[in-house]
């Protein structure tokens, strides 16, 4: 099996290590670059990206991430994971780096107050079975794609339908939800598939 670490800077990386134990990878917490060595995979949790930003500076792991991902490095973010690893952040904070990877513009906080945490089913491109129970927290949407990125899922009803919350590009994968929070593990399952299909 594919080690896959955790960025345990902040964010929900507990949640990350356990559903990616369940579908069978060896899972290492990463806070360290000498850790970053020994994974072949990353997930990037959800939590606040300009947390999780200012930290992989202190930690020096900005750098080193950068250049695994820009070596092919399969990686995968979740909501903050999302946007640290979008080449474009609005309504970022002036001083906020991300991981860039994914040739896309996320929009931070983009659902608004009024629907500031939503539930709502969204079908992935890759995943069968049911639409896939998606929980958002001041979630991120997509508003620009380039043409390398894949969409794998967008939001079906309300005033956002349409809104892009799930991509890939290469051995990359965002959402703007938390699978990590359901207990359906069919994301991690997918991600783990193309952990393996890149080793
Ligand atoms: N709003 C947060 C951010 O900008 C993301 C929220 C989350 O990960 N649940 O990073």
């Amino acid at each position: 099996s594919p080690t896959v670490g955790v960025l345990a800077l902040q964010g929900d990386v507990r949640e990350h290590v356990r559903a990616l134990t369940d579908v069978g990878a060896f899972v290492r917490p990463v806070r360290r670059p000498a850790e970053l060595d020994d994974v072949d995979a990353l997930v990037i949790p959800g939590g606040e990206s300009t947390t999780i930003s200012k930290l992989a500076e202190t930690f020096e792991l900005l750098e080193p991430i950068r250049k695994r991902i820009g070596d092919g490095m399969p990686t995968y973010g979740s909501c903050a994971g999302m946007i640290m690893l979008a080449s474009e952040v609005l309504d970022g904070r002036p001083d906020q780096q991300s991981f860039a990877g994914i040739d896309m513009s996320v929009r931070r906080n983009a659902f608004g107050r009024q629907i500031d945490s939503f539930e709502a089913p969204v079908e992935i491109d890759g995943i069968s079975g049911p639409a896939f129970h998606a929980v958002f927290i001041r979630a991120p949407w997509v508003e620009r794609v380039g043409e390398g990125v894949r969409v794998l899922g967008r939001v079906t009803d309300g005033t956002a339908a349409g809104r892009i919350v799930a991509v890939r590009q290469g051995n990359l994968m965002a959402t703007s939800f938390h699978p990590e929070l359901t207990g359906d593990l069919r994301v991690h399952a997918l991600f783990v598939d193309l952990v393996r299909a890149a080793a």
